[in-house]
């Protein structure tokens, strides 16, 4: 029996969800066809022979990108069973039915899979599957032989003016905290699973004899579990010292755990990604971040200490946003001396509401809501304040251009801040900061890291 796995786009990496479930369903004598339609054309001939196909729903724009696509496969194979899994799938499900979606499987979806293809095997009805599992599971060591090569994806810029391959893979899934805003929550309601550290440096193993010299860990916070992240990256520069890596973990474990961090160092850890979201504490408090504006200097200033680069990450347009508020977060960023170390489009991404938010249930965004938009899978959601949502739509201009003509992080930054001093009513061009005068730069990924944005020409096209 034929399983065809889809990823419309994984930020960048090769897709773990791919490959994790690959080997599960081919442990079972599935024959599995992986497509990554991020950086590959789709595989024609598996959609026709496909039993199942697969779509992997882990954020927002790869959720849009396959209601896109599926038309197309139902076009070349109508009668497929189509399997939505991932984060989005539990959050979309009654939507994803009405276009065709057969079964949706949400958290830890390899067994699920699993489970699909041996009822369709077995002639089972029913075979279709709305499950959403935060159980622990076994996996099997990630299949990547059928993914493109991993010189395909996003590179790691070193920040001297090399470049490295990078590898992706997770060490834990879903997480122990409930951030509001954040759309694990709803899925894994305060729980995280790990994957075993042996197959975790297995995986990373295959890939650096694939030609990885960097690895990503993608797990929603690395320091969930400390001791198993801490095995993990010993086991990783023990064996491999040449080989560095990031990692996102919460402002909150990164000051609660700062004595870990030399390790981290030590072990090879480039830079560190770690969503911030704002600097106003009302904002803060009603996000349920965990972390104050203080929090986030502290770290700031001990990161900088041990020399492992921050990459912060923020959601600066929400529904309490003031242009004030927005130009005390560019002056902190400044301030901190983080200006090229954040990434343009992070001082433009503009809160999505996805379904099933815990934003829904609090009376702050009540007068803020307008309505659930089916197209865009968000809740429409309005600033009281218009001039706030037109400074929006003016910085979101600036970075598309920024980006569209290759303009240095600091440069947009400066422009940035200075339509939002006129935002203000401060109408002179002040930038009290010094920039770096190198061209030396922090380590960042080639392809910026976010997952809520809106599917590009690009990205449609290659459906
Ligand atoms: S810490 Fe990160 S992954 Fe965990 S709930 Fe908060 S935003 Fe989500």
């Amino acid at each position: 029996m034929q399983v065809l796995l889809i990823s419309t786009y994984d930020l960048g990496h090769q897709p773990f969800s791919l490959a994790s479930p690959a080997a599960k369903l081919t442990a079972v004598g599935a024959t599995v066809t992986c497509n990554d339609l991020a950086v590959e054309s789709i595989k024609e001939g598996a959609v026709e022979k496909a039993d199942i196909i697969g779509l992997y729903l882990q954020m927002h724009t790869a959720t849009r990108l396959s209601v896109a696509l599926l038309p197309r496969l139902k076009e070349l194979n109508p009668v497929a069973h189509i399997v939505f899994y991932g984060l989005y799938a539990p959050l979309n499900a009654e939507y994803l039915k009405t276009i065709g979606g057969d079964s949706f499987i949400g958290g830890e979806f390899e067994d699920g899979l699993v489970q699909i293809y041996n009822n369709l095997i077995d002639g089972k009805a029913p075979i279709l599957l709305n499950l959403t599992s935060t159980e622990n599971q076994k996996f099997n060591q990630p299949l990547r032989d059928g993914l493109p090569n991993l010189s395909n994806y996003a590179h790691l810029n070193v920040g001297d003016g090399s470049t490295k391959i990078v590898g992706y893979t997770e060490a834990s899934r879903g997480c122990k905290h409930k951030c509001r805003h954040c759309p694990v929550v709803p899925v894994y309601q305060g729980r995280f699973r790990v994957i075993s550290s042996n197959l975790v440096i297995a995986d990373i193993r295959q890939q650096i004899a694939q030609g990885a010299e960097h690895i990503s860990f993608g797990d929603p916070d690395f320091l969930n579990g400390p001791t198993h992240a801490i095995k993990i990256i010993s086991a990783l520069h023990n064996e491999f010292p040449q080989i560095s890596y990031d990692a996102t973990i919460k402002v909150e474990h990164l000051l609660k755990h700062k004595k870990l961090l030399p390790k981290l160092k030590e072990t090879g850890c480039l830079f560190i990604t770690t969503a911030v979201e704002s600097v106003e504490e009302d904002i803060l408090q009603i996000l349920d971040k965990g972390h104050t504006h203080d929090d986030f200097i502290q770290v700031a200033k001990n990161n900088k200490e041990i020399g492992i680069p921050l990459s912060p990450t923020f959601v600066p347009f929400t529904p309490w946003t003031t242009k004030r508020g927005f130009l005390r977060l560019l002056d902190t960023i400044a301030e901190l001396g983080l200006i090229e170390n954040v990434a343009p489009i992070q001082l433009a991404i503009r809160l999505l509401i996805p379904n099933k938010s815990y934003l829904l249930d609090i009376p702050d965004i009540q007068p803020h809501l307008l309505g659930y938009d089916q197209e865009a899978l968000s809740h429409r959601w309005r600033n009281l304040d218009e001039s706030v949502e037109d400074l929006c739509r003016e910085i979101q201009k600036i970075v598309e251009t920024g980006a569209a003509d290759g303009i240095l992080r600091v440069e947009t930054f400066k422009t940035i801040y200075a339509t939002t001093r006129r935002a203000c009513g401060l109408n002179d061009d002040t930038f009290p900061y010094q920039l770096p005068l190198t061209n030396i730069t922090v380590p960042s990924m080639s392809e910026p890291w976010f997952c809520c944005a809106e599917p590009t020409q690009e990205q449609l096209s290659r459906l």
